[in-house]
């Protein structure tokens, strides 16, 4: 599925749940969020329904994330339904860990290989603080146990916290040194309601990569594997096992290679995570609607997609999108 502005959109990112055992200070109020009501969930019989018309479209890869998709009961027989769908060759999953450690071997034996972790801070208190309560420890076992179950790739996954964890920016960058592991750091965006106040939170993926600079040689390894590339500017500290990742939404917009689309928890396909159009799917399923009508709506959020979008630090730009990060699936 080509859009107007040239760009083959083979990729869905679902939110399986709104729901979240994690409170992050940049993704969630620290009350918590209104949730959206259990029936106004998609079932898994109908995101399956979506995901079947989506391949036949040419969407090839999708990312189960949330809120936490591990809180959602039934999840892991989910996944292995997946596996029965042709054309669907890259599935993968993010998840904050929590219950990693639990659900490790049951996710692999369902087909799930790559996974991608949410991990802060490699300080406990320092941990509890960003995600409001986490429990660090259990994070770090989780990820043990997906690298002795084989999983591949472990992304670990890092939102630079200015005045947070950019003090912790190199003990990040040497968990590749030994192992295979795929750090990427994330500049924070301003979504939904927790956008007030990041301005002074925002860290830019230039400093964090000159921190790094500084006293290891980054090598590019972009172009290597270019199809699983994605957004992530990718290098290898010389000598090291795994990988660098710099993914820079703010300081180096992307929009001209995003092959996205997103369905969120409440059944709503999103062109753009930063603007808040969305087409509901949700209303059509539960109709019982044919292949056809969902097809249409499928190709008319392609066509509505915009070519990018203008989120930079600046408080008159900060807050682009009014839903929160853990409804629409980050
Ligand atoms: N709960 C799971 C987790 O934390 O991995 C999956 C959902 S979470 C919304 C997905 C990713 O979005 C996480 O890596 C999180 O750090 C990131 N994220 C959430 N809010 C963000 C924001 N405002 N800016 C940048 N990344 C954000
Ligand atoms: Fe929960 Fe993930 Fe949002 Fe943190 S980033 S609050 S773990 S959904």
């Amino acid at each position: 599925m080509i859009d107007q502005h040239n760009r083959d959109i083979n990729y869905l990112r679902i939110s399986v749940t709104d729901r979240c055992n994690l409170r992050c200070l940049y993704c969630m109020p620290k009350e918590g969020l209104s949730l959206i009501g259990h029936d106004d969930i998609l079932r898994y019989e109908e995101i399956l329904k979506v995901i079947r018309v989506a391949v036949k479209l040419g969407i090839s890869k999708i990312r189960i994330t949330g809120g936490e998709p591990l809180v959602r009961r039934g999840i892991v027989d989910f996944i292995a339904r997946l596996k029965s769908i042709s054309g669907l060759n890259d599935v993968s999953l993010t998840t904050n860990g929590i219950r990693l450690e639990d659900y490790a071997e049951r996710l692999y034996q369902a087909g799930m290989t790559r996974i991608n972790i949410s991990l802060d801070s490699l300080n406990p208190k320092k941990y509890a603080e960003i995600t409001r309560g986490g429990d660090l420890e259990a994070v770090l076992r989780g990820i043990d146990r997906v690298y002795r179950a084989s999983f591949s790739p472990i992304k670990i996954n890092t939102v630079a916290i200015k005045g947070a964890n950019d003090d912790e920016i190199l003990d990040f960058a040497r968990l590749t040194l030994d192992k295979p592991f795929q750090v990427r750091f994330i500049e924070m965006m301003a979504l939904g309601r927790t956008a007030q106040n990041q301005n002074n939170l925002y860290l830019s993926n230039d400093v964090v990569m000159e921190k790094i600079n500084r006293v290891y040689r980054l090598e590019s390894v972009n172009g290597l594997n270019s199809k699983m590339d994605g957004p992530a500017r990718r290098y290898r500290i010389t000598g090291g096992t795994g990988e660098i990742g710099f993914i820079s939404p703010v300081s180096h917009h992307f929009c001209h290679t995003c092959n996205r689309l997103r369905l969120t928890a409440d059944g709503h396909l999103r062109a753009c995570l930063l603007l808040d159009d969305e087409i509901d799917l949700k209303g059509s399923l539960r109709e019982n609607c044919g292949d056809e009508a969902l097809e249409i709506l499928i190709k008319k959020t392609i066509a509505g997609k915009p070519r990018g979008h203008s989120l930079v630090v600046n408080e008159q730009h900060l807050r682009k999108c009014v839903k929160e990060m853990s409804s629409i699936g980050g």
